[in-house]
């Protein structure tokens, strides 16, 4: 039977910046709870290798993902595996609807929806989705070992990928649209020295083609001189960004041209007590430390606005004692 219950604090979304968020709350004594519809660790969990989050010098995003949730749950954090269907803000507690029909009534939300890649929006790419065309090369890798692929995209994400599937594949494609890789030096310095990966610059990808046993072949045309091209290949690899999960930020809440939650310095939005953290907040840069100070940040932010709400709220109360002279 559906249930409303009371919190301090909801967290909604069980990346590095929801469980860091989590762990902060819980020292800070608020009840607290994380939904998440997923497996805890978010994207992180589709990194072969992280190499830049302080402390470990490597460590597989999977890994540090089940330290983060371990953390969290050794702090005595409850999660409810569940979809949130709505957030409802209110003046007195914001109210958070979960698919499974139970109600969340908390004083402070802290949204941590992270995003989804970005889609290419090629003919080919939809239709071809889990049969060659692929966001994730620590998921799919494993069924291109000694085969060819393409990957797509010039950032960090792309390089890493890049990388971790001429370890598996016999020959990588890197299609960037510009004459430049946009990825940090060291990854750019791998990338060019992997005699596996062969870059295609000035190049996007206009149409995955298929045949009966998934994708075989790239329309390529050159950003430069528009000259079409096609190219043998057994998967396309996309990693062109990211669209912020922005779906369940409630109206009223301010959000930059590409969907990305804008706050103040707190991570908290124009609604009191809703905090937007990590990949879904505008910020200058997207990596697992940032979404793991957000958390940080919005959490004792959060805990010092339950306390004043609960402090104004007792000072509105007529204690019991003066009740009985009235
Ligand atoms: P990103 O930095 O936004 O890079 C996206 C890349 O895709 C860019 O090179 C862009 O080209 C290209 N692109 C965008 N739309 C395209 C389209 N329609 N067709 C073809 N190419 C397109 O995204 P990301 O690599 O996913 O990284 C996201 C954030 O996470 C970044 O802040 C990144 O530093 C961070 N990150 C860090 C690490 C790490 O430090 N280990 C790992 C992964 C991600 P242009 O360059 O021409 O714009």
């Amino acid at each position: 039977m559906a249930a409303t219950k009371q919190y301090d604090l909801v967290i909604v979304g069980g990346g590095p910046g929801g469980l860091t968020a989590g762990i902060y709350a819980m020292r800070a004594a608020m009840k607290t709870v994380l939904v998440e519809k997923g497996a805890p660790g978010g994207q992180v969990v589709m990194s072969d290798e992280v190499e830049n989050y302080p402390g470990f010098e490597h460590i597989s995003g999977g890994e540090l993902a089940t330290k983060f949730a371990g953390h969290a749950a050794a702090c005595g954090m409850e999660t409810i595996s569940d979809e949130v269907t709505a957030i409802e803000p209110g003046a007195d507690f914001h109210t958070v609807r979960l698919a499974g029909g139970d109600v969340l009534e908390a004083c402070a939300v802290i949204l941590a929806t992270g995003g989804t890649p970005r889609k290419l929006g090629v003919p080919g790419e939809d239709t071809n989705y889990g049969k060659g065309v692929s966001y994730c090369g620590v998921c799919d890798g494993f069924f291109f070992r000694n085969k060819t692929v393409i990957v797509v995209g010039g950032g960090d994400t792309a390089a890493e990928e890049a990388l971790y599937l001429a370890k598996l594949a016999n020959k990588v494609y890197l299609a960037h649209r510009r004459d430049a890789l946009r990825a940090g030096m060291i990854l750019q310095k791998r990338v060019l020295d992997e005699c596996k990966i062969e870059m295609l610059w000035n190049t996007v990808v206009s149409e995955i083609q298929a045949d009966e046993s998934g994708v075989c072949g790239a329309l390529l045309q050159d950003t430069q001189t528009g000259e079409k091209r096609t190219i043998e290949t057994d998967g396309v690899f996309i990693f062109i960004g990211f669209n912020p999960g922005n779906e369940l930020v409630p109206a009223g809440t301010k959000m930059n041209a590409e969907g990305y939650v804008v706050t103040d310095e707190k991570c908290e939005t124009r609604i009191p007590g809703l905090f937007a953290i990590g990949d879904l907040r505008e910020k200058y840069a997207r990596q697992i430390v940032l979404s793991a100070a957000d958390g940080c940040t919005a959490a004792l932010a959060a805990a010092h606005y339950v306390e004043s709400k609960k402090a104004s709220a007792d000072a509105c109360e007529v204690p019991a004692d003066l009740l009985e002279d009235i």
